[in-house]
């Protein structure tokens, strides 16, 4: 649709009043520019965390908050946001109306907390566009077919952002943030990160789900729907990164960036009976409860048993390793846990059938003495696990001989 332009704010940029009132003015600035504005919030600051606590200490016996009254619970955090965002812009004379995810027509599955959007209607917000009206909507939230609030997962409101943008055919999405956008690697691990002019979908999402700032689902949106993301920084004049499906962009760099995760830890399984079905059934009771697993290491049969680790987020460890040891049909010799892991990916969509890669980057680790636990390559990444107190050192390393800084 002409003219129509999606902006996102995050938390931080929504933090407090002052900020945002800052926002508002320069929404108005936009619209008076000609532009129609449909602007998506997150919630203000440490909001969601503090709700999301709240909602353990009601409840007895360690038991887990209901999910549907959860999702309501964590909903008003965005409403918060987005009210207060309407009424300061309305003060300065603007015609505005904030939206709820229902009222803004995002439809999504039943699945409480993680729900994905399967539709979303865009009758309400062409009307408000028709009456001139900035559309101010909260993220990170629909409505399911009982009617219930749902909600789109931690991060949420990226992938509202773009799903509105593809939506109504906006021309771009635009996502402010507390950072100046996507860079080589994370800057507070390796000083001199640079950041990326351009990044393609495909790299891009490697980096969104292995820690860059993004929700992955809304870069898979934004490729799919061929949605161009601009992210920069609020409060920030300098230019940001342009996720695009362009190619060959970065003067022909093979490697596009270094992804870092601090968060991880692993679970070893020593010692299990070798039959057919035997790592389902492992895995099966820990997606039953979304657990997601990540790097897998299975070694060949040793006289019919086999060794078989995984690795996971820090915060899914202790649940994990209950699950697993209340299995009472695994039958195995120990299973053994440890956390203070990090994993560290060389990405770039640029490596595709080019070797090398990787045994440079196993070089490079051995010369820092840093020792690799797991080890897992797509086309486009390598991904070592390796001991959390070696990250910086690996990635500075990493970062300065694929040349990233230049
Ligand atoms: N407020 C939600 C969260 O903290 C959604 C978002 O910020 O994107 O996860
Ligand atoms: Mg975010």
């Amino acid at each position: 649709m002409n003219n129509v332009i999606v902006q996102k704010y995050g938390g931080t940029s929504v933090g407090d009043e002052e900020k945002i009132k800052h926002i508002a003015k320069n929404i108005c600035k936009k619209f008076d520019e000609g532009y129609k504005p449909i602007i998506v919030v997150s919630a203000m600051g440490s909001t969601t965390d503090e709700l999301i606590k709240m909602s353990k200490k009601v409840t007895f016996s360690d038991k887990n908050p209901d999910l549907r009254e959860r999702d309501i619970l964590l909903s008003t955090g965005e409403l918060v946001s987005s009210t207060l965002l309407a009424i300061s812009i309305k003060s300065l004379g603007k015609n505005v109306i904030s939206l709820s995810g229902s009222q803004a027509g995002i439809l999504t599955n039943d699945i409480h907390g993680s729900a994905r959007i399967s539709d979303i209607k865009i009758n309400r917000l062409k009307d408000e566009i028709a009456k001139n009206n900035i559309i101010i909507i909260a993220g990170f939230q629909g409505i399911n077919p009982n009617g219930d609030i749902t909600t789109l997962g931690r991060g949420g409101s990226d992938t509202t952002a773009v799903a509105i943008a593809a939506a109504i055919k906006a021309d771009l999405c635009e996502i402010y943030t507390d950072v100046e956008g996507i860079y080589t690697t994370d800057p507070k691990v390796v000083y001199n990160a640079r950041k990326l002019d351009k990044i393609n979908y495909e790299d891009m999402l490697e980096m969104s789900v292995l820690g860059a700032k993004m929700h992955p689902r809304s870069i898979e949106l934004a490729s799919q729907y061929k949605v161009p993301i601009y992210v920069c920084g609020t409060f920030s004049s300098k230019s940001g990164t342009l996720i695009t499906g362009e190619n060959n962009m970065e003067n022909n760099k093979k490697i596009t960036g270094i992804a870092i995760d601090k968060n991880v830890a692993k679970i070893s399984i020593k010692k299990i009976k070798d039959q057919p079905g035997i790592i389902a059934r492992i895995l099966e009771p820990l997606s039953a409860k979304s657990i997601s697993i990540d790097v897998i290491v299975q070694n060949t049969p040793d006289k019919g048993y086999i060794d078989f680790s995984f690795s996971l987020s820090e915060d899914d460890l202790e649940y994990a390793h209950e699950i697993l040891i209340n299995e009472k049909k695994l039958k195995y010799d120990s299973i053994v846990k440890a956390n203070g892991l990090s994993k560290i990916s060389l990405v770039g969509s640029g490596m595709q059938n080019e070797s090398g890669y990787a045994s440079t980057m196993f070089k490079v680790l051995g010369d820092q003495h840093v020792s690799i636990d797991m080890i897992t390559t797509s086309e486009i990444r390598i991904t070592c696990l390796i001991n959390q107190i070696d990250t910086t050192k690996a990635a500075n390393a990493l970062h300065s001989v694929f040349e990233l800084d230049k």
